[in-house]
């Protein structure tokens, strides 16, 4: 889960981080009010939205005006950002951050992440910072430092000395990074993070140091213990089929293609997407109903993935265990009232009771009239979606599946 900056930044407040005073506003008046407490001569207005890149596409301004904070707060609340992160489509900003502007002298970059390959976390620093550290490691891989953290010792002060110096820090701020850097870690520690991105990390003219941006990650599988957290998610970045899927424990992707996917098992969900493309079609989503499905949580997967107004055909792929074929096939039918005549469902079932559960959904097909096509296997299947998602007619359907399909296939 994503934090936004502002969020972020209050948490490491209370870690001691030294941060920039500051406050969020939702409307310009609010950003006024916040500039007035803060007081001083120049103030940084930034979008609040889970993405960086904010500078560069005009998300971050500096103002030194009382009626500057006014108009540019009017002009980026509610502005659509478009980042490298965000994608062509944007992001809108519902709220910015209104910041005491600093004097910067230098920008560092500075970040904690869990490293998969060694198991442990690891500090990577750079000073260039402020750059996007991908760019900095492709031109200029001495720039930046790595250190595996031992998970024992923790990020002890000496080996914030250590990074300081690797990447060039004067003397006189070595001492003063290793604390920061040691609360930082601490902080994301206590929140199981998977990132902690300060970037950039500023030396200011006084010769202190503060953290000016804040992207914190914490990992979904832990907020059961940060409740706190957990009421900081903010909906409003997430999709709306994805805040649905939520809702009923499902897990929806959206994707760029025509073939809306409903499957049990990330695997099977993987599966399907290859071999929906190794017949030259597009998935339109992931979207996995899990162990557990029964009729109401294949009628919200078919409700979410109707949404996507790109979808023509929904291919039904499921492997029943726990999970019997009969109650899918119920659901399917009972789902399916509500699919426009001019989608197309395709089922594959297999597993526990699944001549039972093609018995119902033939029956069901025959009588309603509906656009049901039952397949025996994944490659019959995925190759009736390409083929209906492509406006082409069934009989023409190959019956032998490209080597490729044929293989992946094989495992029905
Ligand atoms: P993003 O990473 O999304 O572009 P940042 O928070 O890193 O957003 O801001 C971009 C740049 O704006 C920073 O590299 C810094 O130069 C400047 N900036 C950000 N916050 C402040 C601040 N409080 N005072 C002065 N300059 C700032
Ligand atoms: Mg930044």
């Amino acid at each position: 889960m994503n934090l936004h900056e502002f969020q972020a930044k209050g948490l490491l407040r209370t870690y001691g981080v030294p941060v920039p005073d500051g406050g969020v506003a939702s409307t310009a008046s609010d950003a006024l009010r916040v500039a007035k407490e803060l007081k001083g001569e120049a103030w940084v207005l930034k979008v609040q939205v889970h993405a960086g890149g904010r500078g560069k596409a005009g998300g971050v301004k500096v103002v030194k005006s009382f009626s500057e904070v006014y108009d540019e707060a009017t002009q980026m609340i509610g502005m659509k950002i478009v980042t490298k992160q965000t994608g062509p489509e944007g992001k809108i900003a519902r709220r910015i951050l209104v910041e005491q502007a600093t004097d910067i002298k230098k920008e560092i970059y500075l970040s904690f992440l869990v490293d998969r390959d060694s198991e442990q976390c690891m500090i990577i620093a750079s000073a260039e910072g402020g750059m996007e550290i991908e760019e900095v490691a492709k031109n200029n891989p001495t720039a930046v430092v790595k250190e595996l953290i031992n998970p024992v010792t923790g990020m002890g002060l000496f080996l914030g000395r250590k990074i300081a110096k690797g990447i060039g820090l004067d003397s006189s701020l070595l001492n003063k990074f290793a604390d920061v850097a040691h609360k930082l870690y601490e902080c994301f520690i206590d929140h199981d993070c998977m990132m902690l991105e300060i970037n950039p990390l500023v030396v200011t003219g006084d010769g202190d140091i503060l953290c000016l941006d804040a992207k914190m990650a914490v990992d979904e599988n832990a907020l059961y213990r940060h409740s706190k957290i957990e009421e900081m998610k903010d909906y409003g970045e997430l999709e709306p089929q994805e805040v649905r899927a939520s809702i009923f424990d499902l897990s929806y992707v959206s994707m760029d293609g025509n073939i809306g996917c409903m499957v049990n098992g990330a695997g099977l969900a993987m599966a399907t997407m290859d071999i929906i493309k190794s017949f030259n079609g597009e998935p339109a989503n992931f979207l996995d109903v899990g162990g557990g499905a029964d009729v109401n949580k294949v009628r919200e997967a078919f409700k979410i993935i109707l949404t996507d107004p790109k979808v023509k055909v929904i291919f039904v792929n499921i492997f029943g265990g726990i999970v019997r074929c009969d109650l899918i096939a119920k659901g399917v039918l009972t789902a399916s009232d509500e699919v426009p005549s001019d989608r197309h469902i395709v089922v594959r079932l297999d597993g526990t009771n699944v001549e039972e559960g093609r018995r119902i959904l033939n029956e069901g097909a025959e009588k309603s009239g509906l656009n049901i096509v039952t397949c025996d296997t994944m490659a019959d299947a995925a190759q009736k979606a390409v083929r209906l998602a492509a406006g082409e007619p069934l009989e023409e359907v190959k019956k032998s599946p490209t080597k490729s399909a044929a293989r992946k296939g094989g495992a029905k």
